[in-house]
């Protein structure tokens, strides 16, 4: 049954757009991810939060069918993953695009049209405006004829947001998008993850910064291999919670908490976090 028979046939758009249901992943013998359950409503936008080798990227490659799962579900739509063609975008963290491949910026973007693109048939006049539109969003147009190799950091994430968006996914994920770069960039990513919410797209964004999640997403989920906390950030980070997630990682200062990457913890005064 195809993914749009499954939304004729059964009415349940709107309803749970993705359902994690106990999954575990694991790399040889090294667990990645542990029995992570979990619903995200359409439309809905939260931070996946955790910290280096928390399973944040595990979950989002096999949420797009790349890893395998040892157990558990996962269904998009009431579907199993590998139904859904060009539902799920996926930005991937920077660090695992090769940057250095000579391919324009207008190629890339086109790749997110692939999937709709028919067999041995060339993109046609809406493949192309949907490439166009995708990099006017992100403010990039002027680019399209650049090498990607040529371009800054917050630019190349641009340009594969602007591929993801070229998609038209129901589902989108971005794996630690706000990394590396300029504020500018991080505007329109935002203001990007403010309009999604009124097209009902679903987003995941994978980050580090607690602060930007606190401020910017209803919900936020908190991962170390396990699921810690899910809901509001004013629930979810507690000193409890994040001492559990992050360990001595991270810090408490005044009213804020924050991650310390690359300092000792023992660096900073502890104090409360969010005032308590
Ligand atoms: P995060 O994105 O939160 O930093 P990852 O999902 O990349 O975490 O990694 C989760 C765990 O899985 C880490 O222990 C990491 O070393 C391991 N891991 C990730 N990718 C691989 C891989 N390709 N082969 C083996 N182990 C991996
Ligand atoms: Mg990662």
């Amino acid at each position: 049954m195809s993914y749009s028979n499954y939304l004729l046939k059964s009415g349940e758009i709107g309803q749970a757009r993705l359902e994690i249901k106990n999954i575990s992943i694991s790399y040889g013998k090294n667990i990645a991810l542990e029995n992570i359950s979990f619903n995200v409503e359409e439309g809905q936008n939260i931070a996946l939060i955790g910290p280096n080798g928390a399973g944040k990227s595990t979950l989002f490659k096999a949420l797009v069918g790349l890893l395998p799962l040892d157990s558990g579900k996962i269904l998009i739509h009431g579907l199993q993953v590998g139904h859904h063609t060009d539902c799920v975008a996926y930005v991937p963290q920077k660090e695992e695009i090769d940057w250095q491949f000579p391919i324009t910026v207008f190629e890339v973007v086109m790749m997110g049209r692939y999937s709709k693109i028919k067999k041995f048939k060339n993109p046609q006049k809406k493949d192309k405006e949907a490439v166009y539109e995708s990099l006017l969003q992100m403010g990039i147009r002027d680019l399209a004829f650049s090498k990607i190799s040529e371009l800054s950091g917050g630019q190349q994430q641009k340009v594969f947001i602007a591929r993801a968006i070229a998609q038209e996914p129901h589902i989108l994920l971005m794996d630690e998008p706000f990394t590396g770069v300029d504020m500018s960039t991080k505007e329109t990513i935002l203001a990007f993850l403010n309009n999604s919410k009124k097209s009902k797209i679903t987003v995941i964004v994978a980050t580090h910064d607690l602060n930007m999640a606190a401020k910017n997403f209803e919900d936020v989920l908190l991962l170390n291999k396990k699921m810690i906390a899910y809901g509001k950030p004013s629930d979810v980070f507690t000193q409890k919670n994040l001492s559990e997630a992050f360990g001595n990682q991270v810090m408490f200062l005044n009213d804020r908490a924050f991650i310390d990457e690359c300092c000792p913890a023992n660096r900073y005064e502890h104090k409360g976090v969010f005032g308590d």
